[in-house]
């Protein structure tokens, strides 16, 4: 069976398939390396384009009766869905992820942020305030054009992470994929536009970072949302203050997983797994700093050896595969030299390893010290650094001593324990005897380097909106002369 997944053209600009004019942009499957599409980046006249459609739908857009653009997105929550299975195919071929993750996780729950969004369209109003004899009143508004920029390893749940909120308020989009995965953005516009979205709404261009920098600066662009590392982030931001212009920045981390001895053992080894080698590792909230309390080392480092043993790593569209491959070799070759500089530092390989060809199998590190590399950098791979400590105070101060503030995890029976212990964490996304879960309902996102802004829930609506506030005088003006 042909892998091709060739798309109609590698734009989607004013509600038209568009070829793109810049450099080839060949889209590889991770698992055997064969080019299963190729597609074009945008040119810098493309780029301006596409904000120019956003800017010139957005007016037509922002005047539609809310209910009526939740109605869009709710009809392409649907199709989507009817679509799974198809899309689920896509993703996998797109990102090397096993199709048992993308069946479930990718797109439904890109899905569940459009249902979600449309649900809310008709809530969103400002505020009346009295004043006594006069009043006052807020008026919700959208930004105008936002700039969307996804990271490689959730792309079609990052667009419709992003395009839900933006859309719903009244804003249009221009999103840029990673290059290495370009083809979820693509089927979301498709799909919008069989929802009945309007030309110009949502626009994808692709390329580069030199793409994304061009839409970042772009004058019809007012905010600018991006996934991606802390060093993309940075500049992004930077580029982004210039014009003034808004941001959401999700970006890496380097969390704690915090397990004391009265844990469930078996809850927390399956929490450990999630956290560390779901998608391979390629998460960004993944919980890889792993803390656990004296008493419960040893037999959390036993179980974990002994239960990675059932991992299945193979072709990712095989419904048994569970582990699949790395999302490119210079990524494989990047987490090898972590793991690498783990064994140099002295830490114990519990299991795992470089493993072979585009695979690297779970990895456990144990008897690492806070200032090792594997311990305080982010490795984006499926790679889990076990620390142990002795008690609560100790381990908050070390959870808290990274520059990163993603998420952060908790086993324990000791419920005001739990509790404590949560809110003298330094993270934005925090779990209780769970881990991972991002349902639409909670915000997401980080403190500190992690980035800025919330996605998810109705705290996302607060970044793709402003509050205009208009003063009503109910009787005369009083002026000095
Ligand atoms: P990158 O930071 O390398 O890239 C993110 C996106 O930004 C890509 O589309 C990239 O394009 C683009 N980009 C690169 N340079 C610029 C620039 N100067 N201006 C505008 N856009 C630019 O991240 P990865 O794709 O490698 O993703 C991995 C990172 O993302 C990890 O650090 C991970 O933790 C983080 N992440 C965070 C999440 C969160 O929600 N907090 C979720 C998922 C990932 P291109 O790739 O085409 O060069």
């Amino acid at each position: 069976m042909s892998l091709s997944v060739q798309p109609k053209a590698s734009l989607f600009i004013n509600g038209a398939h568009v070829e793109g004019q810049g450099t080839e942009l060949p889209v590889r499957y991770a698992f055997t390396g064969e080019t299963i599409a190729t597609l074009h980046e945008a040119s810098a006249e493309q780029v301006a384009a596409a904000c120019a459609a956003a800017r010139a739908a957005q007016p037509a857009w922002a005047a539609m009766a809310p209910v009526e653009r939740g109605r869009i997105l709710g009809r392409a929550a649907a199709l989507i869905l009817q679509r799974n299975d198809e899309l689920a195919r896509i993703e996998t071929l797109d990102t090397g992820k096993p199709i048992q993750e993308t069946l479930v996780a990718d797109w439904p729950s890109g899905a569940a942020a459009l249902e979600y969004f449309a649900g809310l369209a008709a809530t969103l109003t400002g505020h009346m305030i009295p004043l006594g004899r006069d009043w006052a009143y807020t008026r919700r508004e959208p930004l105008g054009v936002c700039a969307g920029i996804g990271a490689w390893n959730y792309p079609s749940q990052i667009a419709c992470w992003k395009a839900a909120p933006a859309l719903v308020m009244g804003n249009t989009m221009v999103f840029k994929p990673s290059e290495e995965t370009p083809l979820g953005a693509l089927k979301l516009a498709e799909i919008f536009m069989e929802a009945g979205m309007p030309a110009g709404v949502f626009n994808v261009v692709q390329g580069r970072g030199e793409v994304g920098a061009a839409l970042v600066t772009n004058p019809d662009v007012a905010k600018v949302s991006l996934t991606g590392s802390v060093p993309t982030g940075r500049r992004v931001y930077a580029a982004a203050a210039e014009g003034m212009r808004h941001v959401t920045m999700e970006l890496g981390g380097k969390s704690p997983l915090i397990v004391f001895d009265d844990a469930n053992l078996e809850d927390a080894v399956s929490a450990a797994i999630l956290a560390n080698f779901y998608s391979s590792g390629q998460i960004c909230s993944n919980g890889t700093r792993v803390f656990l309390q004296e008493g419960i080392k040893e037999n959390f480092l036993a179980r974990m050896a002994e239960r990675v043993k059932a991992v299945k790593m193979g072709d990712p569209l095989d419904p048994d595969t569970n582990h699949g491959p790395i999302i490119n070799e210079g990524q494989a070759g990047k987490i090898r030299a972590a793991i690498e500089a783990g064994q140099a530092a002295g830490a114990r390989l519990v299991c795992g390893g470089a493993g072979e060809g585009a695979f690297i199998p779970p990895t456990v590190f144990a008897d690492a010290t806070d200032d090792m590399a594997i311990a305080t950098d982010e490795i984006f791979g499926p790679v889990l650094t076990a620390l142990s400590f002795v008690d609560e105070d100790e381990v908050i101060a070390r959870a808290n001593g990274t520059g990163f503030g993603l998420a952060a995890g908790v086993f324990t029976q000791d419920l005001t324990r739990a509790h404590r212990v949560i809110a003298r964490l330094e993270a934005g996304t925090c779990w209780i005897n769970t881990y991972n879960l991002t349902p639409v309902e909670m915000p997401f996102g980080g403190v500190k380097m992690s980035g800025l802004g919330r996605e998810n829930s109705a705290a996302a609506i607060e970044h793709y909106s402003q509050l205009k506030s208009v003063y009503v005088g109910m009787g005369g003006v009083d002026a000095p002369y």
